[in-house]
């Protein structure tokens, strides 16, 4: 595809991409955008001129606080949506290249939280990462429990605290127990941490009582964010047991403001890792179902540099989103359009590649140099913490841009 708008080559937001978000600016209240290049496309301007002619679409589903109506028009739209603004992108004599006011600096617009998210669930799909959270917090020999390699593992998380990229936190306080003490104490959490994750956005509803099998589960995932599902260690460690994480957890996850299509990451497929022992039927799946998306997470201490201190990859999860559908859904829970689902901690075999602190840390006892010769084993007040997120394939590059956010001290 040759496009005439200006894309910079290590643009996340290239002509294949065409991500969804809310923007709005100083003239304009909050609305559909896609980013292209260092730009946002206002589709609702768009709309205005008459590009989407052939398709039914209601004034208020771009003009809109969410995406939830929108992704409600259904795949069958929105990716014709999608297919007329790359044409129209690539089409020298678009009537979009004769109005410039439907393009914004995204530099200039303000970037919402793009869903109102329903439910939330929160999956422990990476195996590199339960094994070293299962050697830490209970039993280096057995570190992985005895279901694990049968089912995705996941809880029901909290939705009010998911933010949207660049609103800082507090740091949270909580009950604690210090080592050798038999009593907790309550205090600010001296433990805080990330969690890399990558969360998909169901795009379609069920009904109570059915339920989706892998074959037909990429119908129901309209796209995917880059998560930080950010963690209180010392909290989580004296709460989670029998019910698993409650206060630990829930303070904040912060979310990515474009959501990336499935269609713009189907090129990037690729095979996930050998299932043994073999999965119960409704879990097996055929084709590829990982794909191939670079992470990375930086720290960036207050007025220094910020350093990459993990490299890790979506492809190393070892349950799939398709599964992670069907067994949502195996027990007949309805999912809903808008419903974020979460990968959890995805970290690679690699040390480098581990997706939080506890692991890059082993639990607080190695300490990572950071440039300006900070060092860090659980996040500070002040840091910033950037996830970032891009596949590529032959010079075609499809990324999720960032999310980030600041630790700030105690309320
Ligand atoms: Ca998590």
């Amino acid at each position: 595809m040759k496009t005439w708008i200006h894309i910079p080559k290590q643009s996340d937001f290239s002509i294949y991409n065409i991500p969804f978000g809310i923007f709005s600016s100083k003239k304009r209240k909050p609305r559909v955008g896609i980013a292209i290049g260092n730009q946002v496309l206002d589709v609702f301007a768009a709309y205005k001129l008459g590009i989407f002619k052939k398709i039914k679409i209601k004034k208020r589903v771009l003009k809109n606080n969410f995406l939830n109506d929108f992704i409600a028009l259904g795949k069958e739209k929105t990716t014709k949506i999608r297919e007329i603004i790359q044409q129209e992108l690539c089409n020298e004599n678009s009537i979009l290249k004769e109005n410039n006011a439907v393009f914004l600096p995204q530099n200039e617009v303000q970037m919402h939280l793009p869903i109102v998210i329903g439910d939330y669930t929160d999956f422990y799909s990476s195996m590199e990462h339960a094994t070293n959270v299962g050697m830490m917090f209970r039993d280096p020999e057995n570190a992985l429990l005895p279901n694990w390699k049968h089912l995705p593992v996941g809880y029901h998380g909290r939705t009010s605290s998911i933010i949207i990229s660049g609103k800082p936190i507090h740091r949270p306080k909580g009950q604690v127990l210090p080592p050798n003490e038999k009593h907790p104490i309550f205090k600010a959490s001296n433990r805080v941490d990330f969690e890399l994750e990558m969360g998909f956005i169901i795009g379609k509803s069920t009904t109570i009582g059915n339920h989706i099998t892998t074959h037909k589960a990429e119908e129901y995932i309209f796209g995917k964010v880059l998560f930080n599902d950010w963690s209180a260690r010392d909290i989580q460690k004296w709460e989670y047991v029998p019910l698993g994480p409650f206060l630990g957890k829930s303070f904040a996850s912060s979310i990515s403001p474009w959501v990336v299509t499935l269609e713009a990451l189907e090129p990037f497929k690729v095979k996930g890792p050998i299932q043994e022992p073999e999965v119960l039927p409704y879990l097996t799946y055929e084709g590829f179902k990982n794909y191939d998306i670079n992470l990375e997470v930086s720290i960036q201490p207050k007025n220094k540099d910020a350093t990459v201190v993990s490299h890790s990859n979506f492809k190393y999860m070892y349950w799939n989103m398709v599964q992670q559908l069907a067994h949502h859904t195996i027990n007949g829970c309805n999912i809903k359009v808008g419903d974020l689902m979460a990968s959890g901690t995805i970290s690679g075999k690699s040390t480098t590649s581990y997706g939080s602190m506890l692991e890059l840390s082993w639990g607080g006892k190695k300490p990572l140099k950071l440039a300006d010769g900070e060092e860090r084993t659980f996040i500070e007040d002040y840091d910033t913490i950037t996830m970032k997120g891009y596949c590529i394939k032959n010079d075609i590059r499809v990324g999720f841009g960032e999310v980030s956010a600041q630790i700030l001290p105690t309320l």
